[in-house]
């Protein structure tokens, strides 16, 4: 049996050993002289806690394939085949992209309600996803001595229905803005969003971001390629 000396990211235990279980080839990655190396991971069983860590790792030597290795009668370490690079975390999961050409903040504030929502954790996504909301659409607001009033430009909820009665953002998303608008503040203050409810958010405040800051964008390259292709015509 092979094994591994790491400290336990599961039960914090120190250099303990791990008993290696077995090896995935997962994926290459490009060398710098263009070439691929295999990347794998490796299922590591603590010996304290019995639970699985999953280490990244590339073959020391490039031409031995870890995953055709019989881990289980193997009479060297981990570290004699392998270069160990991380673990596998929950920052690996497969988690929503922003829409394009979003301004910084909005663009951070997406990507973490995704990693959010990806892990479970839908109340801290929904938070984000309307933090994403109230940026966006303070912006749309007319200058704060004109309607509307303060109590509606507080809060998110009214202060949306607010631009959809005065055309300021797209009717056609009205309905799907219902997700912002019962949960109202109850996502961040009451910790009562569950999935679906977090998911709904997520699709509203990508479709809305698209609308506002995508779209846009793409109109605008569009017509600079348009205006190009007409200098260039003889
Ligand atoms: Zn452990």
């Amino acid at each position: 049996m092979s094994i591994l000396v790491e400290d336990c990211p599961r039960c914090g235990t120190q250099k303990i050993a791990f008993d290696v279980r077995g090896a995935n080839c997962c994926g290459f990655i490009e060398a710098f002289n263009g070439g691929k190396i295999p990347e794998y991971e490796v299922y590591c069983v603590c010996r304290e806690c019995h639970q699985t860590t999953i280490y990244i790792c590339d073959s020391k030597d490039r031409g031995r394939d870890l995953s055709k290795i019989d881990w289980n009668m193997a009479f060297f370490q981990l570290t004699d085949m392998a270069d160990i690079k991380r673990t596998v975390t929950p920052a690996d999961l497969d988690v929503g992209e922003p829409p394009e050409f979003l301004p910084q903040n909005i663009n951070d504030a997406f990507e973490e309600g995704a990693k959010c929502l990806a892990i479970g954790c839908f109340n801290a996504a929904g938070t984000m996803f309307r933090l994403c909301l109230d940026y966006a659409t303070k912006d749309l607001l007319p200058d704060s001595s004109e309607e509307p009033n303060q109590k509606i430009r507080r809060s998110l909820g009214l202060r949306m229905k607010w631009l959809f009665d005065n055309n300021r953002l797209p009717e056609a998303l009205r309905d799907l803005a219902e997700c912002v608008k019962d949960d109202g503040n109850d996502g961040a203050h009451e910790g009562v969003l569950d999935k679906i409810t977090a998911e709904d958010l997520e699709e509203f405040t990508y479709l809305l971001l698209e609308r506002l800051y995508t779209e846009p964008q793409r109109l605008a390259e569009a017509k600079a390629r348009r205006e190009e292709r007409k200098r260039s015509r003889p």
